[in-house]
């Protein structure tokens, strides 16, 4: 322990002088002048300065007195600080007295972390909302606990000058603040006033000025109070806002993004407000008031007041509290919720610059609300769920980012590049594991672009000189392209074995584990479609123990978007060629004649027809069965559709799904009698919602079967199936009566945004294993 490192030897009252380098998140959060006081407190000489490092301290006083220092320093460091490792030793004496703030020193490797942008804190709402203070409705308010930090970061160390902030220049008021260690500004780098800080103009599509400062907000308001669809410079990027009691609002909002039924966010002026809409639980709203300020996905009221096409048929709504000045200001003038979902076109990413966005939310956004502080990089809101009562984050970006998600242990300059959905970068640095912000899917050339530019800011901010690049096995995927073109070694992970890595990561597990990695898809080392995987990692490697039951896609990519044509492959699979004259099934019945005789041959003949063991694809299949979905408009709908069918069906009922061994080979989860019995229960008029829990009772009940026979003790939950809380919590409460250890995400994503931390940990495992 440090405290007991140099001062330990020390007479009490011996006059000693201690240096101290502090690495963490240490830096923009008061914790200099936390130093400060605490040494002038205590009578100390010397000084604290920022570092690249982090903050370096150096003090001098009775050896008695330093040991309290330390020990301040560790375990009261202010609240939004996080210390990730304290550096001690002493130095001769030098006398002095009194104890100063100095410049920061630039000098040496940047490994001093970059804080998320956290939620406005209380004091700052006070003034915010209180007509006598300088800030009374200024919509930039910040201090030393709140504020923008990694979107308004461009170097390290966090100072001022290496922040968008540098364009304006403080004025006396806020630069007395600034330079006061007593005051809560004390190098609150964004610290802004109405004289001197960034404003709000509001635009009209053509780029007009309406209105300025607050006139511009109250304008804003009065627009979205009218129906209008206002775009909205927040801090990571743009939110379009519209009235999300508004069905005819709410439904223009859709025909302009081309986004029919995907669920919308919803933010709302106060808890209270979200209680009438929704029944959040004690975890999600403390998610909801945490200074990440999520989007916290929460089962909707029976009367929610909203329109129905803010989330349509899903009984859970995503909400998030204000979290930025701006965001109270407009809320609490509003005072009802509003759909505020990415300012973006499609797939493409976030827009962050005012000008940038008149072009790219042209023909959506009636009205732009902006200001002239930079977004240096786009940072999306986070999306978190509550998982068998813990937090569980599906989408990591605002206020997440880039906090580590491992700490400490690991070898520097590992850069992992992701999937190909919901892409993500990870770096390994100072001896952490960080994780880039959500990226998006690279569909799109400016997905693409955005991914790209991210790669670079990961490695510029934390000055970090990649040295191996580790990617998916998946060679065309523009994430391997990416790494291919790093000019580093490469290492390619399975893409199942990086789902299980991410977790164990998170949770600090060393082998031996099994890892069950359920998803969409996956590049498997046979040619085949991997995902219902059935992982065994040992200190030999990864082994694939047990998989799902393969079937053929038809038409291969394009059954993720039709999950009808799944349920094609899951009956020829059973019934051969008879599948297909099943048109009394709506699943069949959805293709036309011709479309089925064409899709029959190229079964036949194996042409577009690729063999896969997603779970994904058989979560798809049988909601197409159950005639739920027949095509997804987007990504999961299918799957949800069947959770959601589930969730109100308390039968207790399980199918049958046999584990099938065959000598060495992996052992194979049968669901062929599932389908069987399914198709029976529809028959005989069985409800959709009966039929689901079956099928997902009897998948968890596979899953702890399959963990016995294969004697494992430590199970991990991974991959994006295990978002479903009903799969999930049954295979969770199953493996515990069986006595198993059961570990599910948190921190991480367990959907393809937790990639990259498990390529990065993988490969940062290998070598020091072969070491
Ligand atoms: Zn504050
Ligand atoms: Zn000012
Ligand atoms: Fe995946």
């Amino acid at each position: 322990m440090p405290a007991a490192g140099p001062m330990g030897q020390a007479r009490p009252g011996e006059r000693r002088r201690l240096r101290m380098v502090v690495r963490g998140a240490v830096q923009g959060v008061g914790f200099r002048p936390f130093v400060h006081r605490t040494a002038n407190a205590l009578g100390l000489a010397g000084w604290v300065r920022n570092t690249a490092a982090g903050v370096a301290i150096e003090a001098e006083g009775p050896a008695d007195r330093l040991s309290v220092l330390v020990d301040t320093v560790l375990h009261r460091s202010p609240a939004p600080a996080s210390i990730d490792g304290v550096d001690l030793d002493e130095t001769e004496p030098v006398g002095g007295s009194g104890f100063a703030i100095r410049d920061s020193e630039t000098g040496g490797a940047h490994v001093a972390r970059v804080l998320p942008d956290l939620a406005t804190c209380d004091d700052c709402l006070r003034e915010l909302f209180d007509p006598a203070d300088r800030r009374h409705r200024y919509p930039f308010v910040n201090c030393t606990r709140c504020g923008p930090r990694y979107s308004i970061v461009e170097a390290v160390p966090y100072d001022r000058s290496r922040t968008s902030m540098h364009r304006f220049a403080m004025c006396p008021a806020c630069q007395r603040e600034y330079d006061d260690p007593a005051d809560r500004r004390f190098h609150a780098e964004p610290n802004a006033c109405p004289g001197c800080g960034p404003r709000l103009d509001l635009w009209s599509p053509d780029g007009t000025s309406l209105a300025r400062d607050d006139d511009a907000l109250q304008a804003a308001a009065a627009a979205i109070r009218a129906g209008k669809i206002v775009a909205v410079k927040g801090i990571g990027g743009f939110h379009l806002l519209v009235d999300a009691r508004d069905e005819a609002a709410v439904r223009r909002l859709r025909a302009a993004k081309a986004r029919p039924s995907k669920p919308f966010a919803m933010m709302f002026p106060t808890l209270a407000t979200v209680r009438e809409a929704c029944r959040p639980e004690v975890e999600e709203e403390r998610l909801l008031g945490d200074p990440a300020r999520p989007i916290v996905l929460i089962r909707r009221a029976a009367q929610s007041g909203l329109a129905r096409s803010v989330a349509p048929d899903n009984p859970r709504l995503g909400a998030l509290l204000p979290y930025a000045p701006l965001h109270h200001l407009l809320m609490h003038d509003l005072g009802f919720p509003v759909v505020a979902t990415s300012g973006n076109r499609g797939d493409e990413p976030i827009a962050t610059d005012e000008h940038d966005a008149l072009r790219r939310l042209a023909g959506i956004a009636e009205l732009f609300l902006v200001h002239d502080r930079p977004i240096v990089r786009p940072v999306d809101d986070s999306v978190v769920q509550v998982m068998c009562g813990r937090p569980q984050v599906l989408r990591r970006a605002r206020g997440l980012a880039p906090n580590p998600v491992v700490h400490g242990g690991l070898p520097d300059g590992i850069l992992a590049f992701g999937a190909h959905l919901k892409a993500t970068v990870a770096l390994t640095v100072g001896g952490n594991l960080v994780a880039s912000q959500h990226l998006g899917d690279l569909e799109t050339g400016p997905a693409r672009d955005a991914y790209r530019q991210a790669l670079d800011d990961v490695a510029r901010l934390h000055e970090a000189r990649p040295r191996l690049a580790v990617r998916d096995a998946h060679p065309d995927y523009a994430s391997s392209r990416a790494a291919e073109e790093a000019g580093v070694p490469v290492v390619a992970v399975q893409h199942h074995v990086a789902h299980v890595a991410a977790c164990m990561a998170e949770h600090g597990l060393a082998p031996p584990v099994l890892g069950v990695a359920w998803d969409g898809t996956g590049y498997g080392p046979d040619g085949t479609v991997w995902g219902g995987e059935f992982i065994r990692i040992t200190e030999a490697g990864w082994q694939r123990v047990a998989h799902l039951r393969p079937f053929r896609l038809p038409g291969g990519e394009a059954a993720a978007r039709e999950p009808r044509r799944s349920a094609l492959g899951l009956l020829a699979e059973v019934y051969g060629r008879g599948a297909f004259g099943m048109t009394r099934l709506a699943a069949v019945a959805a293709f036309a004649p011709t479309e089925r005789e064409v899709l029959r041959n190229a079964l036949a003949r194996g042409l577009n027809a690729p063999w896969t063991t997603s779970a994904g694809r058989l979560f798809d299949g049988f909601a197409a069965l159950c005639g739920l979905v027949q095509r997804a408009s987007y990504e999961g709908e299918a799957a949800s559709a069947l959770e959601w069918a589930a969730e109100g069906s308390r039968t207790g009922r399980s199918y049958d799904m046999p584990v099938v061994e065959r000598g060495t080979a992996p052992l194979v989860v049968d669901w062929g009698p599932a389908v069987v019995a399914a198709l029976a229960d529809r028959a005989d008029g069985m409800p959709p919602a009966a039929v689901s829990e079956a099928l997902h009772n009897g998948l968890a009940r596979a899953i702890v079967a399959v963990a016995v026979r294969l004697e494992a003790q430590r199970i991990v939950l991974t991959g994006g199936c295990f978002q479903n809380r009903c799969l999930t919590e049954a295979t969770v409460a199953g493996l515990r009566t069986a006595s198993r250890q059961v570990f599910w995400h948190g921190r991480v994503p367990p959907n393809d945004g937790g990639i990259a931390v498990g390529q990065a940990a993988w490969a940062a495992w290998r070598p020091r294993k072969e070491a």
